[in-house]
């Protein structure tokens, strides 16, 4: 199995076995991202694809469910994604679902008849970008979609019976503003049926375009305070009945839970939390300490280097890898 780019995905596919079908994001201008700056948006060729299913089959034959890496797998045509469906359905007999990335922009360029014929395929589980259902917030981290189309693409996926789950990145509308940037999020998600929100909290990492405007002063981060009660306010008015995942390590406070079953525990502990971290602000190091999601030096290296490719067993799939996960650079203070 070997891997050009990038490896990394959402901390609840990490038992899902994956498999190169892009490299790179497509998009790559978020404000708050560095995670693919090394590398080009790619598509792997089918050949590789299947020579590398052909592994996958004969390591666990009977998974259910893969994961496609890269930064934008659904950037993809509808033509490639369809002959890459084909060739795991070809192989994997009891595989559910094709699981992966996949942005606002990309579900849009994607007929309502492809999405369905994409869903027969066992194309499941898309991971959504989404980040913020604000406007404003969304034109900040220059994510190049409105919440209009958050709702209005999304919507497609549910009407062609795809599962998604969505991100939501708490602090996206700066200090002052994180219960207006909760509402209105919480706003656009009650709309639309996600099975998971995953939820990060801003963090300026060095070689971001949020990390200058931090610095120059155009963009003033919220504190550990209001990003919690920014959660707690949007945990408040979510009327879903979802998974929350609070738990990634950009989360001073990581939480999570089955909402609304763990709504008034999840509460409760953002509450004795805000109480704490303003009386005597215990994480008030904690982002300047934070490694960057993903970005490592060492693996920058590896792949600036005329050998880049790296090669895994397959054992080595099952479970997060290490160098995803290293502390490097460090986040910018508050
Ligand atoms: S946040 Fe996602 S879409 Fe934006 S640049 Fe990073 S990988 Fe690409």
């Amino acid at each position: 199995m070997e891997f050009s780019g990038r490896t990394w995905r959402p901390p609840y596919e990490r038992d899902t076995p994956i498999i190169e079908a892009t490299t790179g994001c497509a998009w790559g201008t978020c404000s708050f991202c560095s995670l693919y700056e090394e590398e080009h948006f790619s598509v792997g060729s089918l050949e590789r694809f299947e020579r590398e299913l052909d592994e996958v089959k004969a390591c666990i034959p009977n998974t259910r469910r893969l994961w496609l890496t890269g930064g934008s797998p659904f950037q993809m045509s509808f033509e490639q994604l369809e002959a890459r469906a084909n060739a795991v359905r070809d192989r994997l007999i009891k595989c559910q679902s094709i699981a992966m990335f996949a942005s606002v922009r990309d579900i849009a360029r994607k007929t309502d008849g492809e999405l369905r014929r994409l869903r027969a395929l066992q194309v499941n589980g898309l991971t959504i970008g989404v980040e913020s259902g604000n406007d404003e917030a969304l034109a900040l981290a220059r994510k190049g979609y409105t919440a209009r189309d958050v709702i209005e693409q999304l919507t497609r996926l549910d009407c062609a019976g795809i599962e998604y789950n969505v991100t939501y990145v708490t602090g996206l509308l700066g200090a002052g503003r994180g219960r207006w940037h909760a509402h209105t999020t919480a706003d656009v998600l009650n709309r639309l049926n996600p099975k998971i929100i995953a939820v990060s909290s801003l963090t300026a990492f060095p070689g971001t375009k949020l990390y200058e405007e931090v610095r120059s002063g155009s963009f003033t981060m919220p504190d550990e305070a209001e990003r919690l009660e920014e959660l707690k306010t949007f945990l408040s008015e979510i009327q879903l009945r979802v998974h929350l995942e609070a738990s990634s390590k950009s989360n001073a406070v990581p939480v999570m839970g089955m909402l609304p079953l763990d709504k008034a525990l999840i509460i409760a502990k953002l509450e004795a939390a805000i109480e704490e971290e303003r009386r005597t602000n215990p994480n008030r190091h904690f982002r300047a300490e934070l490694s960057s999601l993903g970005w490592d030096k060492e693996r920058s290296e590896d792949l600036s280097s005329k050998s880049a490719r790296s090669r895994l067993t397959y054992a080595s799939l099952k479970g997060p890898r290490r160098d995803e996960n290293q502390p490097t650079l460090k986040a910018l203070p508050l």
